[in-house]
């Protein structure tokens, strides 16, 4: 079985001090491509780091809305560049998280709308996070003409009925271990929304740890998100990780 994770953390001290063993698991699972995605200007070297040493490993680079206030003054010069020298990476962790108290939705909308529009001008996927801000997510894509060179929404949250309009954006729907809780209806409701070719899976290792793991959470886990999706769409797991192993290839890989 190949499996593509489309979405983790490589670079996060909890899972990168014991990295050796936790890349190990992941291929003796039969995971074979991660989209390991940065956060803030502070970890994207360990991003290339750890990228230069797996082959396994697609980096992105981009500013996650928790981390909008690390940034520098040049940091979408910054951001830019480093792009530009790895032509393979794409663009994430990006996005709108309305959940947080900081008061700083504006500034999370302006820095989102500059890492999209380097994404369409670089032509590369985008990984984006969205939580509770589903309106100001689609009002933007539908500005912006959507995302024609692709990418995803990771650990989909929003509402079954928003599926059909995200992916005509140009956007797949990546589903994390949240899938496997019990009762996580509307997720599974989503999932019945998407299209086969735009299905994605992922960890967000070392985060959101399926049912019934402990510890941090890696890519290897990956396989009781593939079993998640097959039991609600009544398919073999083979078919599931199949598809999304292509799907993640097809968006993400350069
Ligand atoms: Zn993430």
């Amino acid at each position: 079985m190949k499996l593509f994770d489309s979405h983790c953390h490589l670079q996060d001290p909890r899972i990168s001090e014991d990295l050796h063993s936790v890349m190990n698991r992941a291929s003796m699972a039969g995971v074979s491509a991660m989209l390991c995605c940065g956060t803030s200007e502070q970890d994207w070297d360990k991003v290339i780091e750890i990228s230069q040493k797996y082959e396994s490993v697609i980096p992105t680079f981009g500013i996650h809305p928790w981390f909008i206030a690390t940034r520098t003054e040049r940091w979408l010069d910054k951001l830019e560049w480093v792009l530009k020298s790895f032509p393979e990476a794409a663009v994430g962790e990006i996005g709108l998280d309305y959940t947080v108290k900081e008061g700083n939705e504006k500034e999370q909308l302006s820095v989102f709308i500059d890492q999209l529009r380097l994404a369409a001008k670089l032509d590369r996927p985008v990984s984006i996070h969205c939580r509770k801000a589903w309106g100001e997510l689609t009002d933007l894509l539908e500005k912006e003409k959507g995302v024609r060179q692709g990418g995803a929404i990771h650990s989909y949250s929003g509402a079954p009925q928003l599926v059909r309009r995200l992916q005509n954006y140009g956007l797949s729907i990546s589903f994390s271990g949240s899938l496997t809780m019990e009762g996580n209806r509307k997720g599974k409701a989503s999932l019945e929304q998407v299209d086969h070719e735009r299905l994605l899976i992922e960890t967000d290792s070392p985060d959101l740890l399926p049912w019934g793991f402990t510890g941090n959470n890696e890519p290897a886990n990956i396989i009781s998100i593939v079993k998640a999706i097959s039991s609600v769409l009544g398919c073999s797991d083979e078919m599931v990780s199949e598809i999304t192993f292509n799907n993640g290839m097809k968006v993400f890989k350069r």
